[in-house]
């Protein structure tokens, strides 16, 4: 419970931040540079195709928040006003697609189709919603391309070390208890079949989604929304964001990415974003402290245990939610230098907040570099 609230706490002030720098950079506009841009670029001018008014002042900036999966989600929406009227629709609309998200693939819900598969025996295939399939075939595909640091078969680890639903007992686990939850996981005793969108467990398994889950429902909100005819949105759910367009006054989403302190809030950098999506993981919000050691909530399939490196937080860009979340769990497990070198072979824009004497060292993958720092 104590966890959940800390992550409530995390999201709400994330979007604080989120929505902070929204009217910093509104006010910026004061300046004639952001609304510069925007008028003399009509071509690009992203409400030009919204009747019956392209002037900027016409649009506005709304906002949906509550809670879900845990934490909370903030959206951020531009609407053209004669579509003002709309934004309760938009509103149910979106409570919806997270209701439903969860009911398919929460671990906290007792009867949601993934605690259904959890409770199932192992050994038969069992057909499972198209949604779920997609997302446990995603999260396979991490585990493979990383020889399983990510694998969503962590689940009774994650549960040991008191980080999943039931227990949050903040104490270091028995060998014994460490040696049985240990028996019961790795991805590979977890077969697919994408034809019959079925599973088949060979061993007692427990599948966590907790790590991929958000970000997929970031996708589907945004999926939601751009139905409705909507081209400048930013959904963020638990601090997974992603963004598409732009703000009424032509500047892009402005993102803080935060400094992994885990008593104060600092921000450590501020990106702008535009049809991305981004995702940060950390050992600085959700964790235990004994004898003077921190214990992630981010475990380490192989050791069974949370990680144990100098990476306190990596930031991960992609064109989808869904993978820049895994991908942040993942490179988390990684470490930094194996992240570093994982990112820069496969192009991924990556940022990193390395532990050093008396602070962090900010480690930036090329792709990153390219998109942020060069300009
Ligand atoms: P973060 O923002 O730190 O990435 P997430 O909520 O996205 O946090 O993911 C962390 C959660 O993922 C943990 O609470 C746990 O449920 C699950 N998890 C922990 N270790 C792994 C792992 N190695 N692979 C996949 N999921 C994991
Ligand atoms: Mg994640």
């Amino acid at each position: 419970m104590q966890l959940n609230i800390k992550k409530i706490l995390f999201s709400v002030l994330l979007g604080l931040i989120v929505m902070g720098l929204g009217v910093a950079a509104l006010q910026n506009k004061k300046d004639g540079s952001q609304t510069e841009a925007y008028s003399s670029q009509p071509a690009s001018n992203p409400f030009a195709a919204a009747p019956p008014s392209d002037n900027p002042a016409d649009f506005q900036v709304y906002s949906l928040s509550g809670p879900t999966m845990g934490t909370s989600y903030n959206i951020k929406l531009v609407l053209p006003a004669y579509r003002a009227n709309e934004i309760k629709s938009f509103a149910l609309g979106v409570k919806a697609v997270l209701a439903k998200v969860e009911t398919q693939m929460s671990t906290y819900q007792s009867t949601s189709e993934l605690s259904q598969f959890n409770d199932s025996f192992k050994g038969e295939w069992v057909v499972v919603s198209k949604p779920l399939y997609k997302v446990i075939s995603a999260a396979q595909s991490l585990s493979s391309r990383s020889q399983g640091a990510f694998d969503i078969t962590v689940g009774p680890l994650v549960n040991l070390w008191g980080f999943g639903p039931s227990h949050h007992l903040d104490q270091v686990p028995s060998a014994f208890a460490l040696k049985e939850a240990f028996d019961r996981v790795g991805y590979n005793k977890l077969l697919l079949d994408a034809e019959k969108s079925a599973l088949k467990k060979e061993a007692d398994l427990y599948l966590d989604l907790s790590a991929i889950a958000k970000g997929y429902g970031v996708d589907k909100v945004l999926e939601f929304l751009v139905s409705k005819g909507l081209e400048n949105v930013l959904v963020e759910v638990g601090g997974e964001i992603r963004a598409i367009g732009l703000k009424p006054n032509g500047s892009t989403w402005r993102i803080a990415i935060e400094s992994p302190l885990s008593n104060t809030r600092a921000i450590q950098k501020v990106i702008n974003i535009r049809d991305m999506a981004l995702a940060t993981s950390g050992d600085y919000r959700n964790y235990f402290e004994k004898a003077g050691r921190r214990y992630s909530h981010t475990i380490n399939p192989r050791t069974g245990k949370p990680i144990a490196h100098k990476l306190a937080s990596v930031t991960v860009l992609h064109e989808n939610c869904m993978m820049a979340d895994g991908l942040a769990t993942m490179f988390m497990v990684m470490g930094p230098e194996p992240a570093l070198q994982f990112a820069n072979k496969n192009n991924l824009a990556i940022f990193m907040l390395v532990k050093s004497e008396g602070g962090f060292t900010e480690f930036s993958s090329r792709a990153f570099s390219q998109l942020f720092d060069d300009k």
